[in-house]
């Protein structure tokens, strides 16, 4: 590390360089390599476009001059709506709807062409998870239920009915469409706009959820996702081997077309993520990452925080992130280009990340073209410094154990919060404090993911940090006392290890020998206005001059009394 400057230490905080024995800046990812993915056309990709088709885009659209400008950005790959929802080329599977400006045109196959005459790869963007009125009043067990019967439809658009992913929808309809694409136009690959998604589970109460869940929970399906109840622990589980099963299925029939196709689940949501991001892994090729900008209170970093998340489960694998053009701030404005150093720096700190920007516009007749010079100006340097984008190794020493269980169970009510004194305590709040302290500290670290804790994962990094890792299972207790004993240092933070990845409460911490501290009471808090008395000088007190006292924590044991 001494060997870099300031300048340059700042920049390897930020991305993942890659240096070889001799110092020099190399290409591709020895994992990679080992696991044949470099042999995929999709391996390589740095870059991506999308142009997202409304339903009158097939009476004006010019495949030319959009595909002029997709290869003026030097794109390795472009998705194009192919169907789902709406077919944008003329389909003949039933109940597969024509966008009603069809006619006799074929918008898919005529950008798909397009595309390819400037060697530029097709991946046919799909929606599945929503259906017409036609195809739910002849097959109704496609469609989700509430508890009370009623189907389930679309909040914006109510023509539009949910599909389930446990019925035949998803292992008839959506197969027989892609077969259909698969010979009139052999797509490089599918993606599915919109799912998995890495969100809270939905609860479905069609007769065929009914049948499942009695079969595989014992029981019906539960009314909320509380992670407190057997049955939604069950559920939980029969739910993400149905999500790998499909994505499987999916894969499967992309490449009954073409050996080199792919398909590509919506993944993303950055840290907060409730769907095991792990066992998706499991399945998927390539992770994308819908995650297309900042709103709210979004942390600026969040974006490489994104790169992160997908890289601790994809272990060299092909990520890419969806970067908006448009504005999607809190309020969205999806025909305005967004500010150019807002999608600028998203873009760069999906590279930086290691992931594949993937530049994102809405609408086939931009009324405002302001987003393509920006777009266009970040990918032309991408492209001059592609080398040094195609990673080998990461250079942190510092490994950051991402909680998932925590995040996605934290908290008895289901809702993933801790309510305690009135106050709501977001799950994802520990971790993104010490991502801040990283960051500040310009320090370099790595993701690693609860169900990585193996040896191997480890053993490039001197500690390990454990933000309120509260849930976690006995086998990962098991894998950080290893990690100690080979060497490693161990920094964690307030519950981290009280219950089981479920939420279970141990009597004592699980790791509890390792902290050489135990449980003395419960939990309560938070408290503000709470101070501690500096009394006696003590090194971790170092540059606290000027005061006898220091904030307290938020939160207390019971067994300490307060002087108020
Ligand atoms: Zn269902």
């Amino acid at each position: 590390m001494s060997a870099l400057n300031r300048r340059e230490f700042i920049a390897a905080s930020a991305a993942t360089l890659a240096i070889s024995s001799a110092g020099k800046l190399v290409a591709e990812s020895p994992k990679a390599d080992a696991s044949g993915q470099n042999k995929t056309w999709y391996s390589s990709m740095l870059r991506c476009g999308q142009v997202n088709f409304n339903e009158q885009d097939p009476l004006t659209m010019n495949a030319d001059a959009w595909m002029d400008y997709w290869a003026s950005l030097k794109v390795n790959a472009v998705m194009l709506n192919g169907g789902g929802i709406m077919a944008f080329y003329p389909t003949k599977v039933p109940y597969h709807h024509r966008s009603e400006f069809l006619g006799s045109r074929d918008l898919f196959g005529d950008m798909a062409a397009a595309a390819r005459k400037r060697d530029i790869r097709v991946v046919a963007r799909m929606d599945c998870n929503f259906a017409y009125e036609e195809a739910f009043q002849a097959h109704p067990e496609w469609f989700q239920y509430n508890a009370d019967g009623s189907p389930r439809k679309h909040a914006e658009c109510p023509w539009l009915y949910a599909t389930c992913m446990f019925g035949t929808y998803f292992t008839e309809q959506m197969p027989a469409i892609y077969r259909e694409m698969n010979q009139s136009h052999a797509p490089d690959g599918f993606y599915t706009n919109g799912w998995p998604s890495t969100g809270p589970l939905e609860v479905c109460h069609c007769l065929n959820c009914q049948k499942i869940y009695k079969e595989k929970t014992g029981g019906v399906p539960p009314e909320g996702t509380d992670a407190g109840s057997a049955i939604y622990r069950r559920y939980y589980d029969v739910s993400m081997d149905r999500i790998a099963e499909i994505w499987s299925l999916w894969e499967k029939t992309a490449k009954e077309g073409n050996p080199n196709s792919v398909y590509v689940g919506n993944l993303g949501g950055g840290i907060d993520t409730v769907k095991n991001v792990k066992r998706l892994s499991e399945v998927a090729a390539w992770f994308n990452a819908d995650n297309q900008g900042r709103r709210g209170n979004t942390p600026i970093w969040e974006c490489a925080q994104q790169g992160r998340v997908a890289r601790s489960v994809m272990d060299g694998r092909t990520v890419t992130n969806v970067v908006g053009s448009y504005s999607n701030s809190s309020i969205n404005w999806r025909h305005s280009a967004k500010a150019p150093a807002e999608a600028t720096m998203w873009a760069a700190q999906a590279a930086a990340s290691g992931m594949a920007p993937w530049y994102h516009w809405l609408g086939g007749q931009p009324q405002d073209n302001r987003w393509r010079e920006n777009g266009r100006v970040f990918f032309d340097w991408l492209a001059a410094n592609q080398t040094h984008f195609r990673n080998r190794r990461s250079l942190a020493n510092l490994a950051v154990l991402y909680p998932q269980s925590t995040i996605a169970f934290y908290g008895s009510d289901g809702t993933r919060t801790r309510k305690l004194n009135r106050t709501t305590i977001d799950q994802t709040d520990y971790l993104q404090g010490l991502y801040a302290a990283l960051l500040e500290g310009r320090f370099l670290f790595d993701f690693v993911h609860q169900e990585n804790l193996d040896a191997a994962t480890l053993k490039p990094y001197r500690a390990l940090l454990l933000p309120n890792a509260a849930y976690l299972r006995d086998s990962e207790c098991e894998a950080i006392r290893d990690y100690v004993k080979s060497g490693g240092s161990v920094l964690a933070t307030f519950e981290t290890s009280r219950y089981n990845e479920w939420g279970v409460q141990r009597e004592d911490f699980g790791l509890s020998d390792l902290f050489g501290v135990s449980v003395a009471g419960e939990v309560i808090g938070p408290f503000g206005n709470s101070y501690m008395r500096i009394d006696q000088p003590h090194p971790i007190l170092e540059g606290f001059t000027g005061t006898t006292t220091l904030p307290g924590p938020e939160f207390q044991s019971t067994h300490h009394s307060f002087k108020k």
